[in-house]
């Protein structure tokens, strides 16, 4: 198999990369074989706002092994930049990975969400996928005190593959607090996506996802997360236009 290397584009200061799906699991895959541990950052134009005003989450940004493009917001702010990108979900990418998982006899461990949604998900993993073996669960309400102790615990049991659901950024800088001391494990920021697999909240419909806007569904259903990303993608996208302007000029 060929070796895999990255290629980037940056956004605003952010360095997204630029494989296909399958080349993305295969860089993955290629990963999980020689046990090198991950960060996986699944960006959108909210992560890089964010990333703008806090220092330690931009240097995660920029120093995670693998940023996919997650939505229509960051495809099309390289379309702008003049590369042509295929949009990843990160829910389908973390399943596809479940499911390499699975064929491969990886462990994993799922981190984050409600007791009862981390458990529901983890059943309905099991259901779906069953030589799969999870190896963690916990969910994702705990103090600072905690984390130690979920270090520790990680630390111990060991999974190949961490999903960490509490939502961006918390869930990048607990992976980055906790990375150094495990060496061989990927872990990647899902979100929202434990609430999804638990069959608690439901994806948008298909035409939404097919057209990466399955962000402004979310956002449509729920008022709260329209206030706070809806006026964040014109200005983000604006700011990409210059940006680019900038270095054409
Ligand atoms: N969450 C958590 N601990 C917290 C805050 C949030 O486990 O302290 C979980 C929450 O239950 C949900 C996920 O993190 O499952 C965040 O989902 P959201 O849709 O807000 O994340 P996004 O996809 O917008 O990053």
């Amino acid at each position: 198999m060929e070796c895999l290397q990255r290629k980037k584009e940056s956004i605003l200061g952010f360095d997204v990369d630029l494989f296909s799906f399958e080349d993305a699991i295969q860089f993955v895959h290629q990963n999980l074989k020689e046990s090198k541990g991950m960060q996986i950052v699944t960006i959108n134009p909210e992560m890089i706002a964010i990333g703008r005003k806090n220092d330690d989450f931009g240097r995660i940004i920029n120093d995670a092994d693998l940023v996919i493009p997650d939505g229509v917001g960051i495809k099309l702010a390289l379309k702008i930049k003049g590369t042509s990108q295929q949009n990843i979900p990160g829910i389908e990418f973390s399943k596809k990975l479940i499911a390499l998982c699975e064929l491969e006899g990886y462990t994993i461990g799922l981190l984050g969400a409600k007791e009862e949604v981390v458990q529901k998900a983890a059943k309905n993993l099991r259901d779906e996928h069953p030589s799969l073996n999870i190896t963690y669960v916990r969910n994702g309400y705990f103090s600072e005190a905690d984390e130690n102790i979920i270090k520790e615990e990680l630390k111990a049991i060991s999974p190949k593959v961490v999903f960490v659901a509490l939502g961006a950024p918390k869930q990048e800088l607990l992976i980055s607090k906790i990375k150094a001391e495990m060496p061989e494990t990927i872990f990647i920021g899902v979100g929202g996506s434990f609430d999804v697999w638990s069959g608690m909240v439901k994806r948008a419909p298909e035409v939404y996802q097919k057209l990466g806007l399955e962000w402004l569904y979310r956002t449509m259903k729920e008022p709260a997360r329209f206030k706070r990303i809806f006026p964040a993608l014109p200005l983000f996208l604006i700011q990409v236009i210059i940006e680019a302007l900038k270095e054409k000029f």
